[in-house]
């Protein structure tokens, strides 16, 4: 099967200071692929560089087939790709409406930007309900569907998101992982980062431990899950 995203040797660093190093990993079609590790392990940096917003030291990434590194973040966008942030951030003067329509940039077509807007307000109702309501009024829970909301607006073929249940109450937690399994089934492919391994690798097909800014262990979920190393670090048993 070719791969949807293939990152090979990716080393990226912050001016002097690398930190991450050889990072090699794919995704392919259709799967959900879990990026794992501690806090400062590089997780964010991986996906920033993927989506344009680092430029790696060496190494190369491509998406279906194609060189995306090197291109500016908004051709990623356009070829497909789009990046949820850490952090939940919103426009908190604007409606949950005007965020959405924001994440559609890159079409002027109006007619395709309300199509869309109905299939986000499909997956995430709650949304629908709140359209007309200021984002910063929003719980955490419904920010974090907003900011995906907003990042499906361009209709990409893989998501990637960064953290989506950092700070989240676990009801929250289990509403936003549900939104992910939804979001396969809707073809789209995922790249998830999380620090909430056991959630994470119970959801996805296959995981990646960063450690250090070096991939130390890849496999099918359940692997990873049964792993000694894995239990006693991430896992609390
Ligand atoms: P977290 O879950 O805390 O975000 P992470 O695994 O995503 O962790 P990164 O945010 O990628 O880790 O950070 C990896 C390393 O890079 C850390 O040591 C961090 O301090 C450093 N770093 C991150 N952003 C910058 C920056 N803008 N300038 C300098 N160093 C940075």
């Amino acid at each position: 099967m070719r791969n949807m995203l293939e990152l090979s040797r990716i080393s990226v660093g912050y001016n002097a200071l690398q930190v991450v190093w050889d990072v090699s990993l794919t995704v392919q079609r259709g799967e959900l692929v879990a990026l794992v590790g501690a806090n400062g392990a590089g997780k964010s940096t991986v996906l920033k560089t993927v989506a344009g917003l680092l430029r790696p030291i060496s190494g190369q990434i491509t998406l279906e087939g194609t060189r995306i590194d090197g291109l500016p973040a908004h051709a990623i966008v356009a070829r497909g790709l789009a990046l949820v942030p850490e952090g939940r951030r919103v426009f908190p003067y604007m409606t949950v409406a005007e965020n959405l329509e924001l994440g559609a940039f890159l079409e002027t077509r109006r007619a395709r930007i309300q199509e869309t807007l109905a299939w986000v307000f499909d997956l995430f109702p709650i949304l629908k309900v709140r359209h007309n309501q200021l984002a910063g009024t929003l719980s955490g829970g419904e920010q974090q569907m907003l900011v995906i909301g907003r990042a499906l607006m361009s209709r990409p073929r893989l998501l990637m998101m960064d953290e989506p249940s950092l700070g989240l109450a676990p009801a929250v937690v289990s509403t936003v992982f549900a939104s992910v399994g939804r979001l396969l089934q809707e073809g789209i492919t995922v790249l998830l980062v999380e620090q909430n391994v056991r959630k994470a690798l119970e959801l996805a097909h296959r995981g990646y431990v960063l450690e250090n800014g070096r991939i130390v262990l890849s496999g099918p979920s359940a692997d990873l899950l049964a792993d000694a190393g894995v239990k006693k670090a991430y896992l609390g048993v």
